[in-house]
């Protein structure tokens, strides 16, 4: 994998930031100009699946970026691929965990079947922000009999106290570009 200065000089510039979106104050990060260019795509997952712990089994993707990216680095590392879903999206029994938005609350929830007894599991996202969703996702992982190794990011928004707060559950949080 590229050192980490050359690969954010090289990917930084293709995440767009949009300014007061989804509502005002609020500058999105768009990685879709990223993931349209084909270098930096397989730049992004090759340097994601480089980073995953050894013996990573399943990747578990946040639904629906890291659907996307989670796969790719699946199928990079040799791994399986497991989808963390919002609320109604999956068939069969599922468990379900609720976290806290800046107004309201959203749910996760992950077939409850998905994980054999002590799997070892990345939890991985596009983007780290107040890290609510990936503390579910890893709860939900936790719940279903599986092992969370590491927490994986595209991105991490160091402004924010997302990494704190997973670190402060203990996760081992990982992202290629800050
Ligand atoms: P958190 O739960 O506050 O860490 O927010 C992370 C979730 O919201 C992830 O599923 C991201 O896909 C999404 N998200 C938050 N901010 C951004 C952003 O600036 N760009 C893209 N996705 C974001």
């Amino acid at each position: 994998p590229a050192p980490a200065g050359l690969l954010e000089d090289r990917l930084l510039p293709l995440l767009r930031a949009v300014p007061d979106h989804p509502v005002p104050g609020v500058t999105f990060r768009d990685i879709t100009p990223l993931l349209g260019d084909a270098g930096a795509l397989r730049a992004a997952v090759e340097g994601m699946a480089a980073a995953l712990p050894a013996g990573t089994e399943y990747v578990a993707g946040v639904e629906a970026r890291g659907f996307v990216l989670g796969a790719a680095v699946a199928v990079a590392a040799g791994a399986g691929f497991v989808p963390v879903r919002k609320a109604g999206r999956l068939p069969r029994e599922v468990l379900a965990e609720e976290y806290a938005l800046e107004y309201g609350t959203a749910t996760v929830e992950l077939h409850a079947d998905a994980l054999p007894a002590g799997a070892r599991v990345v939890v991985c996202d596009d983007v780290l922000a107040t890290g609510g969703t990936a503390d579910a996702a890893c709860r939900l992982v936790e719940r279903a009999g599986g092992e969370v190794a590491s927490v994986a990011f595209l991105l991490e928004l160091a402004a924010l106290p997302g990494r704190a707060r997973l670190e402060e559950h203990g996760r081992d949080v990982r992202s290629l570009l800050r």
